[in-house]
């Protein structure tokens, strides 16, 4: 089978983390006989270097004309100082929306090898934890209504939340479907107490949890789930949120696992293209350096294998021979941990997990 990428590398780290993950699909296509299809296009800020623009409208099609997108990270110190809406940041936002990807999947695994790199105690994390976050991601806040106005204490900025039954019910949809392929635990985060787009996102959930009986439901205020993934994250399986809320969970989530580079994100929409990114950004600090950990991009190629083309046993591949590499104790520099081993580089790493698949 042929299947076609669009590889948006961006700035930073992005090119090194992606030419690492084009190398494991390489190595999985000869393996299994596919032939993947990798077609280059400007994103953040290469893109405003080149074109002025974070976001040409040429990306977008070619996105549109791939089976699916594998994205780096974009922005970096050179563009900070650009309006809002010429910086790299906002190419995701765009993207995201013109692909149409609404469902924001984010895995927070704890990989065996890696315990002593969680900064939570050794009783917390020894059973181990692998949630799934999943964020609704062109809806809330982020997207509502916003400006500068006139308030009681003169110029005030505002931003509005909003959300529809239609946009709450496809994402719970997905949630609920993901969560069967799983433990069957889905835990939606909210804030009705507070929040009327919270209450209309509780009712809403509850009517479709109905539709599930055979998953577990529950509902948990946004401040207590904060807490409780510290306190206790195995407790959790499938979590559903909203755009904000989502966002800083999936964070908090990423940390207690001990490294920012492991984690890998798929965006969904209603057809198989999806965007596969890692959660970190561009690193400006480690980039050119050979330094970067690729795991985290060479897991979400993984997650485009299962989630856009249908290749669970080449994704599972992929996930094990990550998990075999770590085992023997590579490691790059940012999950070193307590680890007295030399830490090594993009580079060797990739070329460990390649050659693991063989
Ligand atoms: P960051 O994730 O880029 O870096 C945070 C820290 O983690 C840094 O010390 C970095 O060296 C380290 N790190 C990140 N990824 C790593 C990897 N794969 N291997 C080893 N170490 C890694 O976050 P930041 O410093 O807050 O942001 C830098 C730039 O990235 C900013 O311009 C920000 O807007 C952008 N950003 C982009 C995305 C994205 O493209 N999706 C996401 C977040 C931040």
């Amino acid at each position: 089978m042929e299947y076609r990428t669009a590889l948006l590398k961006g700035d930073g780290i992005g090119p090194e983390i992606i030419d690492s993950a084009v190398a494991v699909l390489e190595k999985v296509g000869e393996k299994f006989g596919h032939r993947f299809i990798f077609t280059p296009y400007l994103i953040g800020g290469a893109a405003i270097d080149e074109t002025g623009e974070p976001l040409p409208e040429e990306t977008v099609k070619g996105c549109l004309a791939c089976d699916s997108v594998l994205l780096g990270a974009v922005g970096g110190p050179k563009w900070d100082d650009l309006p809002g809406n010429k910086r790299p940041e906002k190419a995701l936002l765009g993207i995201r929306y013109a692909l149409g990807l609404y469902t924001n999947l984010r895995p927070a695994k704890l990989f065996p090898a890696l315990k002593g790199a969680s900064p939570l105690r050794e009783d917390i994390v020894s059973a181990g934890f692998d949630i799934m976050i999943v964020r609704e991601l062109t809806g809330g806040i982020y997207f509502g209504e916003r400006g500068y106005r006139q308030g009681k204490f003169g110029e005030e900025a505002y931003d509005t939340e909003a959300y529809s039954v239609t946009e709450i019910e496809r994402i719970g949809k997905a949630a609920f479907e993901i969560a069967r392929k799983r433990s069957k635990r889905v835990t939606s985060i909210d804030k009705a107490n507070v929040l009327e787009t919270s209450r209309l996102w509780r009712k809403t959930m509850h009517r479709l949890s109905e539709q599930y009986p055979d998953v577990e439901y529950r509902d948990l205020l946004v401040d207590n789930a904060a807490m409780q993934l510290v306190r206790d994250p195995k407790q959790f399986d499938v979590i559903v949120t909203s755009n904000m809320f989502g966002d800083i969970l999936s964070d908090e989530a990423s940390q207690i696992t001990g490294s920012i580079g492991m984690l890998a994100s798929a965006s969904l929409g209603d057809g198989t293209r999806g965007m596969y990114e890692p959660i970190h950004g561009s690193a400006p600090d480690i980039a050119g350096q050979d330094k970067a950990n690729p795991i985290a991009t060479i897991l979400s190629a993984a997650m485009m294998l299962r989630y856009s083309f249908g290749l669970s046993a080449e994704a599972a591949a992929i996930e094990n021979a990550v998990d075999h590499v770590l085992s023997t104790g590579s490691r790059t520099a940012d999950i070193l941990g307590s680890s007295a081993v030399s830490p090594i580089g993009c580079r060797e790493m990739t070329a460990r997990i390649v050659a693991a698949l063989e």
